[in-house]
């Protein structure tokens, strides 16, 4: 069950391993009284097909009185867990102050001895890049359990976590982050999300081309950030134009929303990032094909991507939202006709970023321009109205798959059996990303309802409601994991990992030698809690993101 807890009129299921009592009753205890305030029966016993195991639901969504409980079932007792409208408050707070715990360039302390000191203050410019020199080097979130930027990454990332300041201001505008530059005059969450656009800006060049990655040559040993004396150098395709098509249309989509988020706080900073954003979408569209692999002597990791198309996709649309300019919007028609006339909806990922083109487009609160709305926009005509009714029924569909799923699933989440690859916990919050989206355009209030039942579906899951009875937050539950493949945790002499860091979590296809070496099994079997494990459990900030955006949207949405 989620460990954290359940919103007073949310469902409220726990997934019940079956052993060899046929006792089928099933009660919930307060913890004050010790009494059972609540009694019921298991369903039928069920085969779950990602883990393998055989399972009885004890469904108590009827229990919405706030408190503390435990759940007796089978002769066990669980950990006791809450009940409440602001169950889930803690752990916005974690897993968003986690993206503090991930700057580069400055001390960080997270309180009780997660701290380090200024790291890799020494950058250059690799001779990749087509430039050379020092650089000083300030800014960014490590991207993972490494310490690289990577503006790929980084841009899926900070556009989600934009994106839950735009639909869920309610939860995220009194969040007090606990940070350097908090009691300014910029929200926190705005100010730590800002500390990783600044250093994105950065790696823009003067053309207007973004430059992929900064990282050192290779990755470092298991040790601190400060300890780390690796040069970190700003790191180019190896020829001109040496900066990347992805990256430099990731920054223009990313700019154009942080344009419309820091306007009403910094209006300087604003124009800063649209001017970013317009630069960078002129460079991507005089250079639309220059993809990115490592340079010769590089190692670290690549993020590359064969198509830009949804890259561009995303910044014409975002820039469209932010400033109504005809051109782009002309832009998004034209290329979204070409890549995909249908408008498939599928789960956003780092490489993977049509669907957040399309909602975004969805989302703008504009009628359409006076050359679009004239049929002159895509290839084929389509007008904004029609591109705007394709997008809200392929959104819905594409829900409504994952809801169906969640009805099948023994532990109520929505991956597939092939959602089991790197990185599936990601997957599984960008899914609830997908739901709460599809929840926002839905108006009919009892789908709604399934939308954000669907979204919470997977947060139970990561919260505990998984095979292993584990929550795959660090610091987050009563049984959470201990040992993410990520450098700070494994080198800083506390047992405890970091706070707030999603673990990868199950990957049926190993990727590393720990993780080879364990035996086969059901999909969702196959995760290990050992820092070595990098292809099961290393943690990422386009992981970590989207769990904010669910944690955010299960605030905002508490009633
Ligand atoms: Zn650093």
């Amino acid at each position: 069950m989620n460990q954290v807890g359940y919103l007073p009129d949310g469902q409220k299921v726990a997934s019940v391993l079956l052993g060899s009592s046929t006792d089928t009753a099933f009660s919930v205890q307060s913890v004050r009284t010790g009494k059972a305030i609540f009694q019921g029966t298991l369903g039928a016993s069920m085969m779950d097909a990602a883990s393998g195991d055989r399972l009885a639901l004890a469904d108590f969504s009827s229990v919405a009185i706030p408190g503390e409980y435990r759940l007796v079932a089978q002769g066990k007792r669980s950990e006791s867990f809450l009940i409440g409208r602001d169950v889930y408050k803690l752990a916005l707070r974690t897993a968003m102050r986690a993206f503090y715990g991930q700057r580069c360039g400055c001390a960080v302390d997270l309180g009780g001895g997660y701290s380090h000191t200024v790291c890799h203050l020494d950058g250059a410019l690799h001779s990749s890049s087509g430039k050379e020199g020092r650089l000083s080097n300030h800014g960014g979130w490590h991207d993972a359990g490494d310490y690289g930027r990577y503006v790929v990454n980084s841009g899926i990332s900070t556009g989600s976590l934009l994106w839950a300041w735009e639909l869920y201001p309610e939860a995220l505008k009194g969040l007090s982050l606990g940070i350097p530059e908090s009691g300014a005059k910029s929200p926190d969450y705005l100010a730590e999300v800002r500390w990783n656009l600044e250093w994105m800006l950065q790696l823009q060049d003067e053309d207007g081309g973004v430059w992929h990655k900064q990282t050192s040559e290779q990755f470092c040993q298991f040790i601190m950030p400060e300890k780390d004396k690796l040069t970190s150098y700003v790191i180019g395709t190896g020829s001109a134009p040496y900066k990347s098509t992805c990256a430099t249309a990731d920054l223009a989509a990313v700019m154009a929303i942080a344009a419309r988020c820091y306007g009403p706080y910094d209006d300087g900073f604003a124009s800063r990032c649209l001017t970013a954003a317009r630069k960078a979408w002129t460079w991507a569209q005089d250079n639309p094909d220059v993809t990115f692999k490592n340079p010769p002597g590089v190692g670290t990791g690549g993020y590359g991507d064969a198509h830009c198309h949804d890259e561009m996709l995303w910044a014409s649309a975002e820039l469209w939202r932010t400033t109504g300019d005809a051109e782009y919007e002309q832009a998004f028609l034209v290329a979204a006709e070409e890549l995909t006339p249908e408008i498939s909806i599928a789960v956003p990922g780092w490489g993977s970023l049509a669907p957040m083109a399309y909602w975004t487009y969805l989302m703008a609160d504009r009628k359409g321009s006076r050359l679009a709305n004239s049929g002159l926009a895509g290839k084929s005509g389509v007008k904004p109205e029609e591109m705007k009714a394709r997008i809200r029924k392929q959104t819905a569909i594409a829900a409504e798959v994952l809801v169906e799923r969640r009805e099948l699933s023994g532990y109520g989440h929505t991956l597939a059996i092939a959602d089991y690859g790197w990185g599936s916990n990601g997957v599984a919050a960008n899914q609830s990303l997908l739901l709460l989206v599809a929840h926002r355009f839905e108006t009919n209030a009892a789908t709604k309802q399934q939308l954000l039942e669907a979204a919470l579906g997977n947060l139970h899951y990561l919260l505990g409601r998984n095979c292993f009875g584990v929550s795959w937050v660090t610091q987050l539950g009563t049984n959470p994991f201990q040992k993410p493949h990520h450098r700070p945790s494994a080198a800083d002499g506390i047992a405890a990992p970091w706070p707030g860091l999603l673990s990868g979590g199950p990957n049926s296809r190993p990727g590393d030698s720990v993780a080879r070496s364990l035996a086969p099994g059901a999909p969702m079997r196959m995760w290990v809690d050992d820092e070595r494990a990098y292809s099961m459990n290393e943690i990422a900030i386009n992981w970590n993101a989207p769990l904010v955006f669910l944690l955010a949207g299960a605030n905002a949405l508490a009633g």
